[in-house]
């Protein structure tokens, strides 16, 4: 939190830093629902400026933005997009992908972390811009068919299910049914080499229990306490050396980004997808706890 702030700096970061006081507690004290919301969707400015595109390992790059993040998967057939952010992050999205040396146009899969327009609302453009197909997991599909920006209708080329996998160039990458965030919530998964190793990628589509959500007598998604135990578990199942996610700060992208170029490869970092895993889960646990306990006492005589 304390790097994100620091690397955005000027004010807003400083007002940030002010409101929260998440960077004076101790590391272990777990943080709030709003404190991790914040941490991890961070300002309007930061969802949409880009943050310097960068290799991760291998054929795997960031292109997103300071708070929202968004991957390419470089192939010499040309490429797949994990997220497409906001619709009016795309320039940005675009300018990042040429910095790296990539055409915008050489595109031709899109996929996404789950359906909320933060990671999602600019695939109708970047489809329309690049002629890329659209693949989304199938629970999701009802929630991308309202995501209509400027009233264009969600593409949706390929419908995926839990364990999908998606080819291009050599690169293969598996969906997982992460949900409970949303009901298609998908953690990407993929073997990429670099120097004749091997690693194992995820890239969490968010546990985030969000301060609006609710996990008891939820009459429009009586079973979403259950689909939040259900991605805990496949997230539990999942062993990667490379942990990301769809906001960087659930991989302190940040502070390894600092560490590019100074050592060994700083994405590579196992104990930091379990030490996320344990975060938001706790939270989650947490808050369920809470409101049963509430809906319990306000059932009470
Ligand atoms: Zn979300």
């Amino acid at each position: 939190m304390g790097t994100r702030l620091r690397s955005v700096g000027g004010i807003v970061g400083m007002f940030t830093l002010m409101a929260t006081s998440v960077v004076a507690q101790p590391p272990d004290t777990p943080l709030t629902q709003e404190e991790m919301f914040r941490r991890n969707v961070g300002s309007r400015e930061e969802q949409v400026t880009p943050f310097p595109p960068h290799k991760i390992v291998g054929n795997l790059y960031y292109v997103g933005s300071y708070s929202l993040s968004a991957f390419l998967v470089a192939t010499p057939e040309g490429h797949m997009l994990i997220n497409t952010n906001w619709e009016r992050a795309v320039d940005g999205l675009k300018t990042s992908v040429e910095a790296l040396g990539f055409a915008f146009d050489d595109i031709e899969v899109i996929l996404g972390s789950h359906a909320h327009g933060d990671h999602m609302e600019g695939d109708a453009l970047v489809a329309q811009m690049t002629g890329a197909r659209v693949m989304a997991m199938a629970a999701d599909v009802p929630a991308l068919e309202r995501m209509r920006p400027g009233d264009k209708p969600h593409p949706i080329d390929r419908v995926l299910h839990d364990g999908a996998t998606v080819t291009l160039g050599g690169t293969t990458l598996t969906a997982r049914l992460t949900p409970g965030h949303t009901k298609g919530c998908t953690t990407w998964t993929m073997r990429i080499e670099e120097d004749g190793e091997v690693h194992d990628v995820a890239i969490i589509g968010s546990m985030g229990s969000n301060p609006n959500f609710q996990f008891v007598n939820n009459p429009d998604n009586p079973t979403i306490a259950d689909e939040f135990k259900q991605g805990f578990r496949v997230l539990r199942s999942l062993s990667p050396d490379v942990p990301l996610g769809s906001h960087p700060a659930m991989y302190g992208m940040a502070d390894k980004y600092e560490r590019i170029g100074r050592g060994p490869n700083p994405f590579i970092d196992p104990d930091g997808y379990r030490q996320e895993v344990d975060a938001v889960e706790t939270l989650f646990r947490a808050v369920l706890e809470r409101q049963e306990a509430e809906s319990a006492a306000a059932g009470r005589p």
